[in-house]
Parts: C-alpha cells; sequence; structure tokens
C-alpha cells in the first residue's frame, strides 16, 4: 500500500511520509506522532508497529510541508558500481534479490515550508542550502515502499 500525496510527497503508511532527498538521491522517510497521521479513507487503521521509534510532528500542509524536529539520517545508497536502472533491470530479471545499498553519508536538514534546509554539518555538497522539494522520482525508476 502507497500513494503519491503530491508530486513531492509519497505516503507508504498513514504515519509514514517520503521525499526526495537531491543530497542523497534517494528517498528519506518521516514518522508522524499520532496528531499528524494523514488518513486515507480507502485504507484500514493500521497498527502502530515501532511504538518507541523517533516521531516527527506535520503542520499537515501538503503544498508547503514542515516537519518538526529536524532530521538526522546516515543514508544509504544503491551500490554506484552499476547504473541504478541497470541494478533494476537485474533484479526485474531475477538475476539478484535486492539491490545492494551501501551506507554512505550523513544528512542533517530541516523541512520548513516546502524547502529543504541542509544544516552546516552535512558533509555533501548541499550542506548549508535551502532548496525546494524536488519531485518525487517516476515509478518506474524507483521501488518505491509498499507497492
Ligand atoms: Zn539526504
Amino acid at each position: 500500500m502507497g500513494r503519491r500525496l503530491t508530486s513531492k510527497l509519497y505516503l507508504s503508511n498513514q504515519r509514514v511520509i517520503w521525499h526526495w532527498c537531491p543530497a542523497c538521491t534517494c528517498l528519506h522517510q518521516y514518522r508522524l506522532d499520532s496528531a499528524s497521521e494523514i488518513k486515507q479513507p480507502d485504507w484500514p487503521e493500521m497498527e502502530d508497529k515501532h511504538p518507541g521509534a523517533p516521531q516527527w510532528s506535520f503542520n499537515g500542509n501538503l503544498e508547503l510541508p514542515t516537519l518538526m524536529p529536524s532530521m538526522l539520517i546516515y543514508a544509504e545508497h544503491p551500490d554506484s558500481s552499476r547504473p541504478w536502472e541497470e541494478w533494476v533491470a537485474m533484479k526485474q530479471r531475477g538475476e539478484i534479490d535486492r539491490i545492494p545499498y551501501v551506507r554512505e553519508t550523513r544528512c542533517h536538514y530541516h523541512l520548513i515550508n516546502g524547502n529543504i534546509v541542509f544544516c552546516e554539518d552535512c558533509p555533501h555538497e548541499y550542506r548549508g542550502m535551502t532548496v525546494p522539494l524536488p519531485d518525487l522520482p517516476s515509478h518506474d525508476t524507483y521501488g518505491y515502499p509498499g507497492e
């Protein structure tokens, strides 16, 4: 189960919202607090499978989302020894069970009014920059959670 809420936000569960990170070139997820759930009328109620996990509050604005507090993650990237499309094709042909990921970079940012505000302590090239949330990649080029 999962759906695009907008061109920039993807919902895999009433409590889990995803966006594209241009620095890490992968999706990052926020787990919402119970007050911020994004109810989908045609989805069943979902039990909280990770009650102790970190949670963020969401301002409810899908066009200009703000999520608090900041996000700090260690991102995993697809193994760059092959182009992403090649990994996808290999998986589709059954040559590999899953696309290999490697842990690469630390990513620290705020999501405020639809902008990603990267902190100064990021090791990547977006350090200190503010960029609008980018559009999500197509379903064909990226494996979405819950689908
Ligand atoms: Zn990132």
